[in-house]
């Protein structure tokens, strides 16, 4: 599942989880893509939301289980939070016009991204959320050079230890 760049952590509790994707917010506020895995009450919304939040995102952030989408508009950067649980078919994501919402600078954070098939612009980023008795375990994936360079920026992944991996 992850390759040798992927960075582990273990038994977060919840503040723990947000104080990481507070972090990682600073990291990413020029846009990509991550995508968001683990099973139903993994923390996938509680991340995302940590992260809108510490992104400047002001307004209630509402789980788009049911919207599929919510989009924010900060003043240098669009956030689209996707939640495509509900989605059996990918098929059904054509009127999302997905690739519209990749066009710059704009973050996209999408929870169940194994529900959309190819329908989803690729990720640079995949976090895996996981319980872990009350606490939850997550691996953080870098699909790409970006992914790689947001966990650089937010001193969670050594430089040094990203260029050996690399080679
Ligand atoms: P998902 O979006 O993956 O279904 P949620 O983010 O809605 O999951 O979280 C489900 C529940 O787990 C919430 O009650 C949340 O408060 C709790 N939770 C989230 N992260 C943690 C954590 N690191 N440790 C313990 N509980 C957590
Ligand atoms: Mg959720």
């Amino acid at each position: 599942m992850s390759g040798l760049d992927s960075i582990s952590m273990r038994n977060l509790d919840e503040q723990a989880l947000t104080t990481l994707a507070r972090r990682l917010a600073a990291a990413v506020t020029r846009g990509g893509v991550m995508h968001l895995r683990g099973e139903l009450g993994a923390g996938k919304t509680t991340f995302a939301r940590a992260l809108l939040g510490a992104l400047g995102v002001g307004a209630r952030i509402k789980s788009p289980t049911y919207s599929l989408i919510e989009s924010y508009a900060l003043p240098n950067l669009s956030v689209h939070h996707l939640d495509l649980y509900r989605i059996a078919d990918p098929g059904e994501l054509e009127w999302l016009g997905l690739d519209e919402l990749a066009v710059e600078p704009s973050l996209i954070v999408v929870e169940w991204p194994e529900h959309a098939g190819r329908a989803l612009p690729a990720p640079d980023l995949i976090v895996h959320l996981a319980h872990a008795g009350g606490a939850r375990d997550v691996v953080l994936e870098p699909a790409g050079a970006r992914g790689t360079l947001w966990l650089q920026s937010a001193g969670i992944l050594d430089p040094v230890q990203a260029g050996k991996a690399s080679r």
